[in-house]
């Protein structure tokens, strides 16, 4: 496989440590609040590349940290703890809000077909490994103490800027709008590693340390809970590109300052997605989280193939008309794939399977080439073979895809065989009811659909949500009931 190194700015061949198992690691959320769908952009490709190394063969140990505690607002130490700001505004424990985050995270996750890692940790687990590493760094004279607080000492480092080619002063503490220098830091790159002293006295987590009660920076969480369950040595560590300065530039540092060598293989970051506006997660004021577009009509699995239909190193445009252009697309691949004829007794074709496998497998090795690997689904369904090795394929695929592409299919082929009459579109009441009101309605919004006028569609689903009704398309139709 070839992936995109950040560190070294280069496609490189991918070689793990040791071939019989990759270690990953990847930065998980601060659940002081819902995952907003930008996020959850990096976790659907960090899912595809997990997934696209054990389908080239790996065995893979993912490690993935729950940030709560330490996370400020601001990168530069400075600010609000994000969580001590979200149990504010809930009116909640820390812990509390942590537990709901949490949750509500790998439920995103579950909809999106995003699988849990391996190992996920949340970083108030590891308070012994944070102090272990910064005893290590003060030991070795990369850290040091200064008014109650620990740092790390940027200018120890030959090359601290690995991620990023700006100019040193692009990044100076004190020029970024909004952010106050700390006085305590000897250089303008230091950060803190453990606070005893900062501006919130009510600080909810604290632990005893060497250097009195308090509580970790939030960049050392990753190098401890890395180096806790994956060792030393660490292949891949993946986030989104906004966390690789200052977040992973002070990781390497204060791993490599601590093990005296180098750490991480590896570096994958994922790109933003962007919506017209130009924010991140939001769009016409409204919070972009999974629920919402759930809330829309949309299957959340829609949203996973719109990121697979991009590659993860290019910014993304995020709009709802673009997500309708992948509910088109994903229902056109659904009916088609549903078209095909199961036949268990069938064998399947094998010379067949491995070379349509090798194709997804290169898109694959391709730098994660997801928009390719969507095109070898194409090149299955006009491949010359049978229904049944076709199915067999795609099976396969979906492994790394994860777009259910096999259940919708034998759903939607039992939808069609239910169906009354083909090409008559049917408007069914759960309940048995008769409401020519509603029924109008469905109608309209089925000939809007037709139309592509997917505004007006929308308008009258809402309109329908609004007088309490739910619709549900079925094959040939749509069927409604009373919520
Ligand atoms: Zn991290």
């Amino acid at each position: 496989m070839y992936l995109y190194n950040s560190a070294t700015r280069k496609r490189e061949e991918f070689i793990p440590n040791d071939p019989e198992l990759v270690k990953m690691y990847t930065c998980g959320p601060t659940v002081y609040h819902f995952a907003h769908i930008g996020n959850l952009r990096s976790y659907i490709m960090e899912d595809i590349l997990e997934k696209a190394l054990r389908y080239a063969g790996y065995n893979v140990k993912r490690v993935m940290n729950i940030t709560d505690v330490g996370h400020l607002a601001s990168d530069a130490d400075t600010g609000e703890d994000k969580m001590l700001k979200g149990a504010k505004r809930e009116n909640k424990t820390v812990m509390e809000i942590a537990k709901f985050y949490t949750d509500a995270f790998f439920e995103d996750c579950s909809k999106l077909n995003i699988k849990r890692p391996d190992v996920v940790e949340p970083a108030t687990n590891c308070i012994a490994e944070y102090i272990k590493i910064i005893e290590g760094l003060l030991e070795k004279g990369f850290a040091y103490e200064a008014g109650g607080n620990i740092y790390f000492d940027a200018s120890k480092l030959d090359k601290y800027y690995i991620f990023n080619d700006h100019d040193e002063e692009d990044l100076a503490v004190g020029v970024r709008e909004g952010v106050e220098e700390d006085t305590n830091k000897r250089n303008k790159n230091d950060f803190v590693l453990w606070f005893t002293k900062s501006k919130f006295e009510d600080q909810a987590l604290k632990w005893d340390s060497p250097w009195g009660v308090g509580y970790p920076g939030w960049h050392i969480e990753c190098s401890g809970i890395s180096m806790k369950h994956l060792g030393e040595d660490l292949d891949i560590h993946c986030g989104g590109i906004d966390n690789a300065f200052p977040h992973h530039t002070n990781e390497i540092a204060q791993s490599e300052s601590f093990l005296g060598h180098k750490w991480c293989n590896y570096w994958m970051h994922v790109h933003h997605l962007n919506t017209n506006d130009g924010k991140m997660s939001k769009s016409k004021g409204e919070f972009l989280t999974v629920s919402l577009l759930e809330s829309k009509g949309y299957d959340p699995l829609v949203y996973r193939l719109f990121c697979l239909q991009s590659h993860y190193r290019k910014n993304l445009v995020f709009s709802f008309e673009n997500l309708d252009n992948a509910v088109v697309t994903y229902q056109k691949m659904i009916s088609k794939i549903a078209a095909l004829k199961p036949n268990a007794e069938e064998p399947v074709d094998q010379a067949a399977f491995d070379v349509l496998k090798e194709k997804f497998l290169t898109a694959l090795g391709n730098d994660l080439n997801t928009s390719l690997a969507i095109t070898a689904v194409y090149d299955v369904l006009k491949y010359k073979t049978t229904d049944q090795t076709k199915l067999a394929v795609l099976a396969d695929f979906d492994k790394v895809l994860g777009l259910d592409l096999i259940e919708k299919a034998a759903r939607k082929r039992r939808e069609l065989e239910a169906a009354p009459k083909a090409g008559q579109f049917t408007v069914i009441s759960e309940a048995g009811e008769q409401d020519e009101a509603v029924e109008a309605l469905i109608l309209a919004r089925q000939d809007a659909k037709k139309a592509k006028n997917f505004a007006e569609a929308d308008r009258i689903r809402d309109e329908l949500k609004a007088m309490g009704i739910e619709v549900t398309d079925i094959a040939g139709g749509a069927k409604w009931k009373r919520v």
